[in-house]
């Protein structure tokens, strides 16, 4: 069955510092992230995917503008003028980090300023065996890799094309090379010494008997925590249902039998800033801007 949020931290560096990666009821609830939304493109196509910049969507990959690394660093500077507990800065898109060189050359500008920030990378994982060196080097301590199957036919529907080598994969051929780029890259970065939580998007018949599978593998790359994520059902899947509640908890508690479950992901926006849930400073962020200049 599923464990209770519990008394004893999974992970005593990160409790109560990062909200995604603190496993206790208060942990969580304690400090503040920001997501810089400095990487536009992204180099696989998800069929649940829709990126946008708006101010209305909460959900990732949606954000008020895309910044520059040089512009990214004046937020972090507001944010921590607004925000007294941020302690995370994270990357999380709008489209894949890895896919440019800007969330890396974001995270360098970030640690010379504020060396006590935590780094937070969040990827789909085809460009991480590539760039572990330069991950760890930049000192980024956080990683999320979304893995949505380990069963190549399972992936192809998911993400039925990928961009590798300059040459487009598609199909079977496409989802092993991803399946295989992530499973290699948790690997490398478990050895770096990063703390590895892996995102899985939960989607109605066509992964949700699957997922008892998805944390087994990931556990044995090297990942500490899985974070099941309800589809969000638009694009390609914009007709399947999105889980209910006995389908997610089936999955969470399938997940469970081989890592520790994250069950307070709100689905936060590629621009976030506050604490997950609890407190939302993105719109004065961004807001007064336009006001102040
Ligand atoms: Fe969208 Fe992320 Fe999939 Fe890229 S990896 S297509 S940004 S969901
Ligand atoms: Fe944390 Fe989930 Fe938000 Fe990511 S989307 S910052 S894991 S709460």
């Amino acid at each position: 069955a599923m464990r209770p949020a519990s008394a004893t931290p999974a992970f005593p560096a990160l409790e109560g510092r990062h909200p995604c990666f603190s496993t206790t009821a208060e942990g969580h609830a304690r400090s503040a992230r920001l997501h810089l939304p400095v990487s536009p493109g992204c180099n696989i196509a998800c069929a649940f995917c829709k990126r946008d910049f708006n101010r209305r969507d909460q959900r990732p990959g949606v954000a008020t503008r895309l910044l520059t690394p040089d512009e990214a660093t004046d937020i972090v500077a507001r944010a921590l003028e607004l925000c007294s507990t941020l302690a995370v800065v994270g990357i999380a898109g709008p489209g894949d980090p890895l896919a440019s060189t800007h969330a890396l050359d974001t995270f360098a500008l970030v640690r010379r300023r504020w060396p006590h920030l935590i780094l937070c990378l969040s990827t789909n994982g085809l460009m991480l065996p590539a760039h572990l060196d330069a991950i760890a080097d930049v000192g980024v301590a956080t990683l999320t890799v979304t893995v949505n199957a380990v069963d190549p036919a399972i992936q192809a529907q998911i993400t039925p094309k990928i961009a590798w080598q300059r040459r487009r994969l598609n199909g079977i051929e496409a989802a092993e090379r991803l399946i295989a780029n992530q499973l290699e890259g948790i690997k490398g970065a478990a050895e770096r010494g990063l703390t590895v939580k892996v995102n899985t998007v939960l989607i109605p018949g066509v992964n949700d008997h699957h997922i008892g599978d998805v944390a087994a593998q990931v556990a044995a790359a090297g990942a500490r925590l899985i974070n099941v994520i309800a589809l969000i059902p638009q694009h390609d899947f914009a007709h399947l249902p999105a889980p209910g509640m006995v389908m997610r908890h089936r999955a969470r508690t399938d997940a469970a039998q081989h890592l520790k479950v994250f069950t307070h992901c709100q689905r936060c926006r590629a621009d976030a800033c506050g604490i997950p849930g609890v407190s939302d400073y993105t719109e004065q962020l961004y807001g007064d801007r336009l006001v102040a200049e």
